[in-house]
């Protein structure tokens, strides 16, 4: 039995001191640029895959600490250096997460590596789930997988929208809907391999924040699939859907088994925002003079900062806790992990929005970084579940009641 610990271990200290380096030396001197040209950052990335930290193998040791805590830590380091890049770095891991919760063991080899690529020829991958009519609500979603017997091929048609590397992606998991009838039981995940005809970019959308990730629409016309891109197969998701006719308890939906996994990692990310706007905010008002004193010796700004560090601690608390919970297969029995993604979500927009104030007009314009977390922070309210979203979660978890 370990001893009780929220310290990291040596391993994980060297790893998260290494990710803070590139952090610091390449995302951060970068971030006002890619913000600025909204553009999808390939050498930041290529950067990030000589140095190991976009592949599978970086990903594998992450997701291999038995605590859990090491995923959490570098994504929080890479959202402090900056959110736009390192959702641009990130972003083929939802895709990852997609596979992982949804493929067989062989799909797993198959797939996982070619979200990556290697430097020099690098892939990116893309999660698709959304759609104009089913954002919150997954379980109405009109794209439609059908099943042609004849070929062993599945056929997808359909739009999705806000989709993270959509249609720029070399490889796509998108969630179909196989049974309309069953809503969102009746639905699987596809893999869309490179160069698969039939799928194409729709609107790139111009966004407020995380601006060097690109968003955008997938277009699914009469796009033909392998059998074998079907992640679980067939025989698994026949099996699962005879339950669900039968009225039996089926596992949870495709969706919702990769975004219940992923929630502390964007949690994360939320918090390495919030850190970057108090540290920021606090070295300021140490500097700032008005009225002959720095501003902290004034209570308003001083206890704003004790406000931001203790809700910026509290979220990383919650986060590495559902981060623990899921790598030790505790069960989210109260919605932990949703708890963890509101939380630091809500806290960026917060933090971020108190440091604009401490720098006063510094912080409202593009010169200084600080408008530009509270811009990116957003985001963390809204993707991967809403906030109200992940209210409903937890608020289902702990009463038992089917609240609306
Ligand atoms: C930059 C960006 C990147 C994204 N990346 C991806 C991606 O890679 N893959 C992907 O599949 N999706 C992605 N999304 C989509 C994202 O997950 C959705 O935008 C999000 O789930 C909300 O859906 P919606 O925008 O349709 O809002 P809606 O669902 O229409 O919600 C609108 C408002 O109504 C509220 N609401 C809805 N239902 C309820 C309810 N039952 N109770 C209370 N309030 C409710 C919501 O909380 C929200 O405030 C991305 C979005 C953005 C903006």
């Amino acid at each position: 039995m370990t001893d009780f610990s929220l310290s990291l271990n040596d391993d994980q200290r060297t790893l998260v001191d290494w990710v803070h380096g590139f952090a610091a030396d390449v995302l951060r001197p970068a971030a006002h640029e890619w913000d600025e040209r909204e553009a999808t950052p390939w050498p930041i990335i290529e950067e990030a895959a000589k140095l190991g930290i976009y592949s599978v193998d970086f990903l594998a040791n992450a997701m291999a600490d038995p605590t859990g805590l090491s995923m959490v830590a570098i994504l929080e380091e890479l959202a402090w250096g900056d959110a736009g890049l390192c959702m641009a770095i990130m972003g083929s891991t939802l895709a990852v997460a997609g596979i992982m919760a949804n493929g067989t063991p062989a799909q797993q080899i198959e797939w996982i590596p070619q979200c990556f690529g290697a430097p020099g020829d690098l892939k990116l991958a893309a999660f698709a789930v959304s759609e104009p009519d089913a954002g919150s609500d997954v379980s109405s979603l009109r794209t439609r997988a059908t099943y042609d017997e004849r070929t062993d091929e599945w056929v997808l048609n359909g739009t999705k929208t806000w989709i993270t590397n959509g249609g720029i992606a070399n490889l796509h998991v998108v969630v179909a809907s196989v049974a309309p009838a069953l809503g969102g039981r009746g639905q699987a995940s596809f893999v869309v391999p490179e160069g698969t005809k039939g799928i194409r970019m729709g609107q790139k959308f111009s966004k407020m924040g995380i601006r060097a990730s690109h968003t955008a629409e997938v277009v699914l016309e009469d796009c033909r699939v392998p059998g074998s891109c079907l992640l679980g197969g067939k025989e698994k998701l026949d099996e699962r859907l005879a339950r669900v006719r039968e009225g039996q308890r089926s596992s949870s939906q495709a969706a919702m088994a990769t975004f219940e996994s992923t929630r502390p990692s964007v949690g994360a990310q939320a918090v390495g925002i919030a850190r970057a706007a108090y540290e920021y905010a606090l070295d300021y008002a140490k500097e700032r003079q008005q009225f002959g004193r720095a501003i902290i010796e004034n209570q308003a700004i001083a206890f704003k900062l004790a406000d931001m560090k203790t809700q910026l601690d509290a979220a990383r608390l919650l986060v590495w806790r559902a981060a623990w919970m899921a790598a030790t297969r505790t069960p989210f029995s109260a919605g932990e992990g949703s708890m963890s993604k509101l939380f630091a979500g809500e806290t960026a927009v917060k933090v971020t929005d108190e440091a604009i104030q401490i720098l006063g007009g510094y912080g409202y314009v593009r010169e200084y970084p600080v408008e530009r977390w509270h811009r990116d922070a957003k985001i963390y309210t809204i993707f991967e579940g809403t906030s109200e979203i992940q209210r409903l979660v937890i608020a289902r978890a702990i009463s038992g009641v089917r609240i609306q």
